[in-house]
C-alpha cells in the first residue's frame, strides 16, 4: 500500500530503528516505548489488521511469534517475561492499520492491561 506508515518503513521511505528481517517479517522499535523493551513485530505484506487475516498468512503469522520469541531472548526478557500484543480495532486503540505485533518487556506488566 503507498500511502501505508509501516510499508513505508517496511520499504524504507520512513525510516525505523530495525533489530530483524527475513522475507516475511520485519521488526524495528517502537518509536514511543511503553516499557523498557518496546519492539513492533510486523508482516512485510500489507495487512490492515486481524480481521484481515487470510488463510495464507497463517505462516507469516506464525513466523511473528517465532521472531518474537527469538527477539525477547536477544534483548534478554525471555526468562523474566514478556507480552506480545495486538491491538485491534477502536476500543483497544489500534492506531496503525498494518498488523503489527507489540513485543513489551523489561518491567512488570500488569494484567488485566488497562
Ligand atoms: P497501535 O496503537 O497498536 O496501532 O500501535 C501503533 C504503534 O506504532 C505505537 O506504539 C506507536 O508508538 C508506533 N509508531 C507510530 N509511528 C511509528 C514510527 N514511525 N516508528 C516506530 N513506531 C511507530
Ligand atoms: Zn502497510
Amino acid at each position: 500500500m503507498t500511502d501505508c506508515l509501516f510499508c513505508k518503513i517496511v520499504n524504507g521511505t520512513i525510516p525505523s530503528k530495525k533489530i530483524y528481517e527475513d522475507e516475511y517479517v520485519y521488526a524495528f522499535h517502537d518509536i514511543d516505548p511503553k516499557a523498557p523493551v518496546h519492539i513492533l513485530i510486523i508482516p512485510k505484506k500489507h495487512i490492515s489488521g486481524v480481521p484481515d487475516l487470510r488463510n495464507d498468512d497463517d505462516v507469516v503469522i506464525g513466523r511473528i511469534m517465532r521472531v518474537a520469541h527469538h527477539l525477547a531472548q536477544e534483548n534478554g526478557i525471555a526468562t523474566s517475561g514478556y507480552r506480545v500484543v495486538v491491538n485491534s480495532g477502536k476500543d483497544a486503540g489500534q492506531a496503525v492499520f498494518h498488523i503489527h505485533y507489540h513485543l513489551l518487556g523489561g518491567r512488570h506488566l500488569a494484567w488485566p492491561p488497562g
